[in-house]
């Protein structure tokens, strides 16, 4: 999967995968790597409680994979008791092999058509006033996925038409006319995650590479002018902080309007260890660079992810678009 800066606090507690085969087999033999502990400004709200029993029942009920479980988000108790998921497509098994991620790796199953309505329908049952929609990585497929991203985002939009929708996508390496696809569908917000540093790509994003995320951002702002662009990374994978500056500038380079810096967290034993828990004034710091850097909006802190109050930050970027253009 290519997302995480929505990344990856433990083993999925909800993944419905009938496979037994271990859930990660490329990393099944790597030498374990101890898992830190987590310094006392990484608090979580538990799970159960608000809304989260319907949430719950209405992903399960329309078999929809969400990358709240299948990546051990740690804000799912918060997002889930106000109804807030983000659905990842095509299904639960991914074709790339990230050493931060916990989705399920190996050969992904066909392609399920009936996917673009159920998720629709599960955006109307939760009324969701903005919805992101990721994906796992689909090296497989001749367009990566693109054409079924499309369908997705029109299914929403045929039953919700006041929904926005905020796609996050892979990076379509080698997949000539995916981006094209997936832009003109028109999607509001179009995510792609650098994840980390360059430096840091063949340890921790092997399969990935840095400057063809940064290109695939910049081609999407020369496609559609209009359509807000945003990426996100994690910091504690062992970065350096001048590095983290670097990327930033490459972003605005790309004319990527929102930033979003979290906390990495180690999923399991086999995974990438966090090499530093970064204090919440150092992400403050970051923020108030990212943001002189000329980002439109800058979201920076421990339990920052992807899609964490995605919805209230759309609403902000437009704002923030807006005060740019028309200064008082
Ligand atoms: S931050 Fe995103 S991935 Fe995590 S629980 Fe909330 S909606 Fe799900």
């Amino acid at each position: 999967m290519d997302d995480t800066s929505v990344n990856m606090a433990g083993p999925s507690p909800g993944g419905e995968s009938v496979s037994v085969a271990p859930r990660h087999p490329e990393k099944a033999h790597r030498p374990d790597q101890p898992v830190a502990r987590k310094p006392p400004w990484i608090r979580v709200k538990a799970p159960g409680v608000g809304q989260w029993d319907e949430t719950k029942a209405i992903i399960k009920d329309r078999k929809l994979v969400t990358v709240c479980e299948e990546a051990g988000c740690p804000n799912i108790g918060e997002c889930w008791a106000k109804r807030h998921a983000t659905f990842m497509i095509m299904g639960d098994i991914c074709t790339r092999a990230c050493a931060f991620c916990n989705v399920r790796t190996g050969l992904p199953r066909h392609l399920d058509e009936s996917e673009p309505e159920r998720v629709a329908d599960a955006v109307a049952k939760l009324a969701l006033a903005h919805v992101v929609i990721t994906s796992v990585d689909r090296d497989d497929l001749a367009d990566g996925g693109a054409a079924h991203f499309a369908k997705v985002i029109a299914a929403i939009r045929s039953l919700s038409p006041q929904t926005t929708i905020e796609v996050l996508t892979p990076d379509f390496l080698r997949k000539q006319g995916a981006l094209e696809t997936v832009v003109a569908a028109r999607p509001d917000v179009f995510n792609h995650n650098l994840e980390t540093v360059p430096s840091k790509y063949l340890t921790v994003r092997p399969g990935a590479r840095y400057f063809h995320s940064v290109r695939l951002l910049q081609r999407v702002k020369e496609l559609d002018a209009g359509m807000f662009t945003k990426s996100g990374i994690m910091v504690g994978l062992g970065e350096e902080r001048n590095e983290v500056l670097q990327l930033m500038d490459d972003l605005r380079s790309a004319d990527v309007d929102f930033l979003t810096i979290g906390q990495y967290l180690q999923p399991t034993k086999k995974h990438h260890p966090v090499m530093a828990f970064i204090p919440p004034e150092e992400f403050a710091a970051y923020a108030s660079i990212a943001r002189a850097k000329g980002f439109l909006l800058v979201s920076a802190s421990p339990l920052t992810r992807s899609s964490h109050h995605a919805g209230e930050d759309f609403a902000r970027l437009k704002a923030a678009r807006e005060q740019s253009r028309n200064p008082a």
